[in-house]
């Protein structure tokens, strides 16, 4: 019976040692020889910290006295530590992950009278757990960033850019943070480019504005789909005359030559509106309306131009 229990250990792909109360090594499978090198005769009755000094003592030591003061079971897992012993594994080095991941049970081995006199550890492989995990964890990582962009230009959607409205008006609200600006922008006489020049060309004028406004931003700007041809932008930290320069900025690059496409050279121009976050427009809404008031006022008053919201020109309108 002891033989088979022996060949077992050994043959086990798993990792089995023994250590005493000095931490010497007491047995050592075949599976731990493999993977570190050290033969079992060159490791028995050596003490763990001289053959591996680059193991972390305090915190092993540490667990494997509690397992001889307790007298209980320890485990310790990959997602605590990654490993305590710098194995290599046979995965793909695609995979991203250096060492091999390892999972242990710390088990108290009791004599006759019931004193624990040794530790059996074993060491399971959990490699292929932590490849899959870090693989879902980029996989949501990536669903998370679809699901906030629009899925013909790419650049975020609405509900991304609602939420990122009442983040800003949260932060002002709370640390007093400089205002920040809102640009409504929508393409002039769009409905015309589909009839001329077809739904698919209109697309990729879409797709080609979205590319010509995103080279004129900066990193904090928040660019987003409003609606069918009609785009937002938040602009953290840019009062009404910062806001203005950005929207003239984007208005000429939209602006700055006519799209190519299959059906032609399409000319496309857009009238854009801004708002400043202020107390009277305290609110998403009110700042985004301020700001389609005075998108409104350019459509009316030769389209392809920039208009700043104030309360003057909204009793214009
Ligand atoms: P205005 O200058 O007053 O804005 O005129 P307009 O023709 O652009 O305005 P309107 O809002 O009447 O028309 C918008 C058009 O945009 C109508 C709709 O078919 C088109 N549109 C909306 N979304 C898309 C889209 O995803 N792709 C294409 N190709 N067209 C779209
Ligand atoms: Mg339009
Ligand atoms: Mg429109």
């Amino acid at each position: 019976m002891e033989s088979l229990c022996d060949f077992i250990v050994k043959e086990l792909n798993v990792g089995v040692f023994v250590l005493d109360p000095q931490y010497r090594v007491r047995l050592w499978n075949r599976f731990m020889a493999h993977h570190s090198g050290v033969k079992s005769e060159d490791a028995l009755g050596q003490p763990l910290f001289e053959l591996f000094p680059e193991l972390p003592q305090k915190w092993l030591s540490k667990k494997v006295d509690s397992v001889f003061v307790l007298k209980n079971f320890a485990f310790t897992s990959w997602e605590q530590r990654p490993y305590l012993f710098r194995f290599q594994h046979n995965r793909p080095i695609t995979g991203g992950i250096d060492f091999m991941r390892q999972n242990f049970t710390f088990m108290p081995v009791r004599d006759d009278a019931g004193e624990v006199q040794a530790v059996a550890v074993t060491l399971i492989d959990a490699t292929d757990s932590a490849i899959y995990q870090t693989m879902l964890q980029s996989a949501m990582q990536r669903l998370e960033e679809n699901s906030n962009r629009d899925g013909l230009t790419g650049v975020f959607n609405r509900r991304y850019t609602d939420a990122r409205l009442s983040d800003e008006i949260q932060r002002i609200q709370r640390y007093q943070a400089e205002p920040f600006s809102v640009v409504l922008f929508d393409l002039d006489h769009f409905k015309q480019v589909n009839d001329t020049y077809g739904h698919l060309a209109g697309d990729e004028v879409l797709r080609e504005v979205a590319r010509r406004v995103q080279v004129v931003l900066r990193e904090p700007d928040v660019f987003g789909r409003y609606g069918g041809e009609e785009f937002i932008l938040i602009l953290p930290q840019t009062d009404q005359h910062g806001a203005r320069v950005v929207a003239e900025r984007i208005r000429a690059a939209i602006a700055a030559e006519p799209v190519a496409s299959g059906e032609g050279t399409i000319p496309v121009t857009a009238s854009l509106g801004v708002a400043c976050f202020s107390p009277e427009l305290g609110t998403p809404q009110a700042v985004t309306h301020a700001a389609d008031e005075a998108l409104y006022h350019s459509k009316h008053t030769g389209r392809n131009q920039v208009t700043v919201h104030s309360p003057q020109q909204a009793a214009q309108d």
